[in-house]
């Protein structure tokens, strides 16, 4: 079995509107992809903060400048075709009551939980750039990892998305200077205790670290701590659905990762790799 959970209909800029990719043709266009890459199960998840109803759960300029969508029109859409309806929800510290509204008013097929923010900067976005406030890069990265595993064990997810983004920038950013296993530890213990399913993302050797999401060492703690993962490509144009699987899961199967986990309305269950 393979999976493609972490998908995006559209790219992150203003113009890629829903009017324009939440059709019929557009999703076609990924289904042929997936079909491709003989990728069985497949299922988008649009982030939270271009739909209205984010704002109530937080009020940041760039979410305020994007969230122009309709949630419940998106779950809609999704439910005329044949994929799972997932969506991409930004942890943030504090708002766990109303991330939990914002959820629970729609019937999900998996949530898929984010860090992107250590408090309003930004760790993959460099128009709020974490790096230009905070130089410490122990600091940005021992936050970041914390925020990680507050988000494991708030409940409110079924999949970690890019468990290690903070790396996003590569050797652009400083780099930490204590072991990054340390870093992790936190993020590794409430993987552990809280049972979510860590994604393994593609992306990274899309982004400027050109590095898999997580890193051989993350993935290693993970597995020692009993951890369960999850398949996907973060793709935001058909183009990149199944994006290196193959590097992928010759990587899974280096770590000794045998199974991956398949949502549906919200329950797991685990299917054998490849
Ligand atoms: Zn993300
Ligand atoms: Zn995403």
């Amino acid at each position: 079995m393979l999976t493609d959970y972490h998908l995006h209909l559209r790219r992150d800029d203003s113009d890629a509107t829903a009017a324009r990719h939440f059709t019929a043709e557009n999703v076609e266009r990924y289904l042929d992809a997936a079909a491709a890459a003989s990728i069985e199960e497949l299922g988008v998840s649009e982030h939270v903060y271009r739909f209205g109803e984010a704002l109530e759960v937080w009020d940041h300029p760039f979410w305020v400048e994007s969230a122009v969508d309709d949630l419940g029109a998106y779950c809609e859409f999704v439910r005329t075709t044949p994929l799972r309806l997932g969506l991409e929800v930004d942890f943030i510290p504090g708002r766990e009551d109303r991330i939990a509204n914002l959820i629970d008013a729609h019937r999900l097929d998996y949530v898929v939980g984010s860090v992107h923010f250590v408090g309003a900067a930004s760790v993959d976005w460099d128009e709020y750039d974490v790096w230009r406030g905070e130089r410490d890069p122990d600091t940005i990265w021992r936050r970041y990892f914390e925020l990680v595993a507050e988000s494991a064990r708030s409940g409110l997810y079924d999949i970690l998305a890019h468990p290690d983004l903070v790396k996003y920038w590569g050797h652009n950013r400083p780099q930490p200077e204590r072991d990054v296993r340390f870093h992790y530890e936190p993020a590794i213990e409430a993987i552990a205790e809280s049972g979510i399913a860590v994604e393994v993302s593609t992306a990274g050797w899309r982004k400027p670290v050109d590095e898999l999401y997580p890193s051989d060492a993350f993935a290693h703690m993970c597995i020692d701590a009993g951890a369960a993962f999850a398949l996907s490509s973060d793709a935001h144009v058909p183009e990149d659905v199944g994006h290196q699987y193959d590097r992928a899961v010759e990587t899974m199967r280096g770590w000794g990762v045998e199974e991956i986990c398949v949502f549906e309305d919200r329950r797991r269950r685990k299917e054998p790799l490849g």
